[in-house]
């Protein structure tokens, strides 16, 4: 099914993401302090709906897209519809599905822009600058050395496109990519639902 093949490829992407970006953070010491999700409440995050076809099937799979969509419809807040605000002070992560998270998700504060000369510049945010000065110079040395093996948007964005053109160029508020990548997925697992309800 090419529903699947898509999932499984955007979760194949996310994984070497995760390497990459675990290894770039290892060595320059880039670190969010525990519990800020501060990006999270922006409320003009956008994404595109390919970024959350792993996140769609997951809310599918363990029968939570109902309620994830009642969320939707009835925000009690107006940035990401996955954030807890609530969740630092009972000193968890506001991002309640943080493993499954988007492409704009894993790389805002650790992904880095290409300038005009084509050389990688860290893409990070005001609390990282603050906390982590050293880290954010370091990751800047590393780019000037090592300018291919940084964390690349466009790169991964062209990761996504390969997969499927007309779930990755669409750029619209996060809260609108969710909804579209569940609309994708549903007679997917309407018809399993259905093949599973038969035997
Ligand atoms: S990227 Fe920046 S704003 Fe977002 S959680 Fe990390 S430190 Fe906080
Ligand atoms: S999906 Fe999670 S990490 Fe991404 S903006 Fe929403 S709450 Fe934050």
């Amino acid at each position: 099914m090419r529903q699947k093949w898509i999932i499984d490829e955007v979760e194949e992407v996310f994984k070497e993401l995760d390497k990459h970006l675990g290894e770039t953070a290892q060595v320059s010491g880039l670190k969010c302090p525990d519990f800020c999700g501060i990006c999270c409440r922006k409320t003009d995050i956008e994404a595109s709906p390919i970024e959350f076809m792993p996140l769609a099937a997951w809310l599918y799979q363990t029968g939570k897209v109902n309620d994830f969509l009642a969320k939707l419809d009835h925000p009690e807040h107006d940035f990401c519809g996955c954030f807890n605000p609530g969740a630092s002070d009972k000193g968890e992560w506001g991002c309640q599905y943080y493993e499954h998270r988007g492409l704009i998700c894993r790389l805002f504060g650790f992904g880095f822009r290409l300038n005009r000369n084509s050389l990688p510049v860290l893409v990070t945010c005001k609390i990282m600058k603050q906390t982590h000065a050293e880290a954010v110079a370091k990751a800047g040395e590393m780019a000037a050395v090592n300018p291919d093996e940084m964390p690349i948007f466009s790169n991964y964005f062209m990761r996504l496109l390969a997969i499927d053109p007309d779930l990755a160029v669409p750029q619209m508020p996060i809260n609108q990519a969710i909804r579209v990548a569940i609309e994708k997925l549903y007679f997917y697992y309407l018809d399993k639902e259905e093949i599973r309800d038969s035997q």
